[in-house]
């Protein structure tokens, strides 16, 4: 079973089956309305959503639905984007900030209006502060998203407060998202998938996009055993795209992240007693939540580039180990990693040209952003609304320099430095 199968190792824990999506490899010559090309939540948003409009809409997946970070992310479903409030307000001014902000409400209210009661919903996220400078920030966010956005869903917590709903080791306070919700990433795939083939997408599993051309207003997109016709294209197909575009890593660089998941334990409900799952402001940026059958599922670490490097899964159990003592000896079942697409400013890099649609950019805030992404990609092929507008029309020329520039910038900057010592330590 394919999400058994993903990186690192797999320790045998029953995996949520896989959703049955395929209508097979594609094969042929097809004429379509819409070529969708990935079936992330991207993907499947945008042909479920244009389906649903009576669009002739066919997806074109290379491995199997989810297979990339859709199907091995966190769970944690919150307004906002990877830029901070109050940067994203000392970026694009206080109106345009107030509406991407309200766009990423909506972008949380239609993911649970979709996952409906199939996705193990369960409210409540902590952003919690690892120190005094963490929790300045956390306030300062807080106070831009109620005072500036009119958001008031989010409410800070000293010390005490927070611990009583989330035990972790060491917090200096933070804050509560009431707004938040946490869900089974892989259920809410399988969701989508149903959803999209009920309102009539075709759905093909196993079929790379290998070639995107256009010639007299018609795009065709080749796999390696047909092709597929069509006006519009969308390519949803994030930063592991085999090739298809090459300016991907200017955009969005690749970074890994890495997960595990450890073995029921009622331990986990009290560690994480009053919030479904959290996050903090450590470098590292861990991420946890509990699963519906009593699991700790637990990320962080971040790798410029595609490769995991060797110890990973070592650096990620002795930093679970450190957040939660307590759940420390849990047997670990299963541990993965996936790659995000992570841009300069924390914003997505959307785009429409010539009936070719980007999708891009989400930076670890997609289960949200990416299915209104759908939402609104249908609705500007339809010529219903220019929403998509909001995002094409963003500063778009803040891009990662060369590869090796990225890498250092990246090093730098991110998670990586806290990595990089644990495994320089652990290979002396
Ligand atoms: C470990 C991890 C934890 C995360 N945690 C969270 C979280 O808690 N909350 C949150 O909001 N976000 C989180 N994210 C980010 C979130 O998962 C992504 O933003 C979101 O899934 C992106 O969806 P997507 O459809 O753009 O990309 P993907 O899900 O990556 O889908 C792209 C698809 O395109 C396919 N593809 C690629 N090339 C081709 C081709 N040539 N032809 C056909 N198909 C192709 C791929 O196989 C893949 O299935 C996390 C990500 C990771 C990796």
């Amino acid at each position: 079973m394919y999400f058994d199968t993903i990186d690192l190792r797999s320790r045998g824990a029953s995996a949520p089956s896989q959703p049955r999506a395929s209508q097979g490899g594609f094969v042929g010559l097809r004429n379509a309305e819409v070529c969708v090309v990935g079936a992330g939540y991207a993907g499947l948003s945008t042909a479920l959503h244009l389906a649903q409009a009576g669009y002739d809409t066919v997806v074109l997946e290379a491995h199997k639905v989810g297979a990339g970070a859709s199907g091995r992310n966190g769970g944690q479903v919150m307004p906002g984007f990877a830029a901070d409030p109050h940067a994203l307000q000392d970026q694009l001014g206080v109106r345009k900030a107030t509406a991407l902000w309200g766009l990423s409400v909506e972008a949380v209210a239609k993911t649970r209006a979709l996952a409906g009661t199939t996705c193990d919903i369960d409210p409540k996220v902590a952003i919690v502060a690892a120190d005094q400078t963490g929790s300045a920030e956390i306030a300062r966010a807080v106070a831009v998203r109620r005072d500036v956005f009119g958001d008031r869903q989010i409410a800070l917590h000293d010390a005490d407060s927070l611990g009583r709903a989330v035990g972790v080791a060491t917090q200096q306070g933070g804050a509560i998202d009431a707004r938040a919700f946490a869900l089974d990433p892989r259920k809410y795939v399988r969701t989508l998938v149903q959803l999209a083939r009920d309102a009539g997408a075709a759905i093909h599993e196993d079929s790379p996009a290998l070639r995107l051309a256009r010639a007299n207003g018609v795009w065709t997109v080749e796999t390696a055993t047909g092709c597929v016709r069509a006006a519009h294209v969308v390519l949803a197909a994030n930063v592991d795209n085999a090739g298809l575009a090459s300016d991907t890593d200017r955009l969005a660089a690749p970074v890994r992240t890495f997960m595990l998941e450890t073995s029921p334990s009622p331990l986990v409900g009290q560690a994480l007693a009053d919030v479904a799952a959290g996050y903090d402001t450590t470098a590292s940026l861990h991420y946890y939540r509990r699963t519906a059958d009593g699991r700790l599922q637990f990320g962080g670490g971040g790798w410029p580039g595609r490769i995991a490097p060797p110890l990973a899964g070592l650096y990620l159990r002795r930093e679970m180990a450190r957040v939660f003592p307590q759940l420390a000896h849990l047997p670990v079942a299963r541990e993965w990693s996936g790659l995000v697409d992570v841009t300069t400013d924390g914003l997505p890099r959307f785009a429409r040209a010539d009936g070719l649609i980007r999708l891009l950019g989400f930076c670890g805030h997609g289960i949200a952003l990416a299915t209104l992404a759908g939402q609104l990609v249908a609705d500007a092929i339809d010529d219903q609304s220019d929403r998509l507008a909001l995002f094409t029309r963003l500063d778009q020329t803040r891009n990662w320099p060369t590869a090796a520039g990225r890498t250092a910038q990246l090093a730098i900057q991110s998670f990586a430095p806290s990595m990089a010592r644990f495994l320089k330590l652990a290979s002396a």
